[in-house]
């Protein structure tokens, strides 16, 4: 694909292996981080730091709204993480967020003059956030193209993937070590291979070891 696309970029696995795609896939890319008053101000360090090694055009917009409109688990301190119990979301779950780092990514993306947007969400681990789903993406697409008269395309390269299988693109992109090494995931605040303890970190290793098992296998 040839053009200029703009990346959701967290510093996490998924959107460092979505900007990895991002730069395989297009002839400029910029990336796009969101500052909502994130309880580790270490995910905005890690994302400028990736950013930086990989001399791409990075801006940090500041989303402190957000933390106004939803406190919860993910930006404070005194609110502990805790997994989603008989079908309901996870205390990390902050309404509505995919949707408007999208809508800002958008309005950036039509500044700088690119068509197309990447993000690194998923519906495969779903845990419930109904702004992850592909009908969602695809309804955005739509309503953003009609908002801003604009053709804008959003990418979704790991929508139907399993963090294994997210693991297996990163390889691909010869990136494995590199994503493994400078993303940060963990809820508290440990890059890399994290705590090892917190619903995050477990999902990624579980992803990690399915993948390489597989991969010694084949
Ligand atoms: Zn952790």
């Amino acid at each position: 694909m040839q053009g200029k696309a703009v990346v959701v970029f967290s510093g996490g696995q998924d959107s460092t292996t979505c900007l990895f795609w991002a730069m395989q896939n297009f002839d400029e890319v910029i990336a796009v981080t969101f500052d909502y008053g994130q309880r580790h101000k270490l995910e905005i360090e890690c994302a400028k730091e990736i950013a930086g090694e990989l001399g791409v055009e990075h801006h940090i917009l500041d989303m402190a709204l957000l933390n106004q409109l939803a406190p919860n688990a993910l930006t404070r301190d005194d609110i502990p993480v805790q997994a989603g119990e008989d079908g309901a979301l996870p205390n990390t779950f902050v309404e509505g967020r995919n949707m408007l780092f999208l809508t800002f990514a958008g309005v950036l993306a039509k500044v700088k003059g690119a068509k197309h947007i990447v993000t690194g969400v998923c519906e495969t681990d779903f845990s419930g956030y109904p702004d992850c789903r592909d009908v969602f993406i695809k309804s955005l697409n739509v309503t953003m193209n009609l908002a801003m008269n604009y053709d804008f395309v959003i990418h979704t390269p790991l929508m139907w993937i399993d963090k294994a299988e997210t693991w297996a693109l990163a390889d691909q992109l010869g990136r494995l070590d590199y994503v493994r090494e400078k993303t940060l995931t963990c809820y508290n605040g440990i890059k890399g291979d994290g705590c090892g303890e917190c619903p995050a970190c477990i999902l990624r290793r579980n992803g990690l070891e399915k993948y390489l098992t597989q991969k010694t296998e084949n």
